[in-house]
């Protein structure tokens, strides 16, 4: 433990298990710097399981949150929007109830997840210092603050095909090559395949727009999310060796210190799932032979259509491969579980598959089995996957997950993108390249070199180490 023991930080998740996680582990990492926790949850996660495990921490609770079937209803995006309303005024009580308290007298500052802007207008109510903690990537917040400066009426009016604009009136208030065409790519189909400028290797269609919603809100909500208001810096689960170029435009965008701490999973493990882990796959998995498994799982949120399934489905039979697939109940709409997968799959999987409602994700990628993952690519797993140098199979869902698959399939190249329509042709040519074929091979040792990488890189001296160190530092002088 280092000095200053009892310095109380408070965090403000989103109530999502792809942000509870990185948060947690924030937390534990704090923890051993010598902080006091403090963890305001929304009403939305419910005080069990996971949090027994923390037992040196102290929850609160922020009420007049929404509920479950609210976030059902209105989907991630319109969810968090109303959160923000609805939450800022419980959030300054919680303030004020801890500031009654013994825990409340030595508040150093409010950590709150990218999303939850409107924890810094309660902690600047109360004078503490706030910092923003991004639980995705720096090239997706550089892409959102690009995204973000375009929720103005005119852009909207424009998407619609409702405005007098031209896009010479663009040039004119924007004078920037690079938002003309981000104009662009929103009229005109075949731009979408384009590249952005200053944006290598991203395609206008690989920018984190959200499947979830219409694109005036998460304009909506990327504005608030790269306005840092009074937020004194920027943390970030991320490595430098993973994008330096994107931190440094940060950075420079936002005009505040930013820190990259990640991968927090590899400094700080912390078990925190919202459901529960089937751990059948552990003994499943013991029993197949190294690198062999394909380990199949889109996270807590994405869906899957009904057809992309089945083609997944006899694309994996195909491969002749082992597989481990995560179904979530409800991520096949239409369907409770697995009801929808064709009726011959079962045998296929009574021989040579396992499937699992929610599994123990961390453990599953470091099992000397796991050959490979098919993932949605967020940023969680996708950190996981390269933590444990295991090669992927990217099929994103929305939002930042584009990004990362791009960046996984070009700029780190241990990934291969699946893009368009699903074909079983095309998922079983690209796993057998990934399992079988010299490409994978290649592809298999530049997984465990970017492992070695960020592994460095949390490790005493190693640059995610050091920044968080600084940003210790940095609190402590707030
Ligand atoms: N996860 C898990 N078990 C599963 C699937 C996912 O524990 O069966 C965890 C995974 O390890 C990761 C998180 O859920 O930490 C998902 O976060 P990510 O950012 O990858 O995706 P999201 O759920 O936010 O779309």
């Amino acid at each position: 433990m280092e000095e200053k023991a009892g310095r109380r930080v408070v965090l403000v998740p989103v109530p999502a298990q792809g942000h509870i996680n990185p948060m947690m582990q924030l937390g534990i990492a704090l923890h051993l710097k010598g902080f006091s926790i403090t963890v305001a949850l929304t009403e939305l996660n419910h005080l069990t399981s996971p949090w027994e495990d923390f037992p040196d921490f102290q929850f609160v609770t922020i009420m007049g949150g929404l509920s479950e079937s609210e976030f059902k209803k209105l989907g991630p995006v319109e969810f968090l929007i109303k959160l923000n309303d609805m939450c800022e005024s419980s959030f300054k009580d919680c303030l004020g109830q801890l500031l009654q308290q013994k825990q409340g007298n030595d508040i150093a500052c409010v950590i709150y997840d990218e999303y939850m802007h409107f924890a810094e207008a309660a902690a600047k109510d109360f004078n503490f210092p706030s910092v923003i903690f991004s639980t995705t990537n720096a090239t997706a917040f550089v892409c959102r603050f690009l995204l973000g400066r375009f929720k103005e009426n005119w852009f909207l009016a424009l998407l619609k095909g409702t405005s007098g604009f031209s896009v010479s009136d663009l040039h004119k208030s924007l004078n920037s090559c690079r938002a003309v065409s981000m104009v662009l790519f929103f009229i005109e189909p075949g731009e979408q395949d384009k590249l952005v400028p200053e944006f290598h290797p991203l395609r206008y269609k690989d920018l984190p727009t959200s499947a979830f919603a219409p694109l005036e809100s998460s304009l909506k909500l990327y504005t608030n999310v790269v306005n840092k208001g009074t937020a004194s810096a920027v943390i970030i689960n991320t490595a430098s060796c993973l994008e330096s170029s994107s931190l440094s435009r940060l950075e420079q965008d936002l005009q505040a210190p930013v820190y990259p701490i990640g991968p927090l999973h590899k400094a700080a493990s912390a078990s925190c799932s919202l459901l529960e882990e089937d751990r059948s796959c552990i003994e499943w998995l013991n029993k197949q032979k190294p690198s062999s498994v394909i380990y199949i799982s889109l996270g807590s949120l994405a869906l899957m259509e009904h057809k992309e399934v089945v083609e997944m489905a006899w694309g994996l039979a195909n491969s002749n491969q082992p597989f481990l697939w995560v179904i979530r109940p409800g991520s096949i709409p239409g369907s409770e579980w697995t009801e929808s997968l064709p009726e011959e799959f079962g045998r296929i999987v009574s021989e040579r598959g396992h499937i699992v409602k929610w599994a123990p994700q961390k453990e599953v990628l470091s099992h000397s089995a796991v050959g490979c993952f098919w993932s949605h690519c967020g940023w969680n797993s996708t950190l996981e996957s390269i933590g444990e140098g295991v090669p992927l199979i990217c099929r994103p869902f929305s939002g930042d997950q584009r990004v990362n698959a791009r960046y996984l399939d070009r700029i780190w190249r241990v990934g291969i993108q699946l893009e368009g329509e699903l074909e079983r042709g095309d998922v079983e040519k690209a796993l057998r390249r990934l399992m079988a074929d010299e490409e994978g091979v290649v592809m298999k040792k530049r997984a465990l070199c970017l492992k070695e990488g960020v592994e460095a890189s949390v490790r005493h001296g190693g640059s995610s180490h050091n920044s968080l160190n600084e940003f210790v530092d940095f609190i402590k002088g707030l």
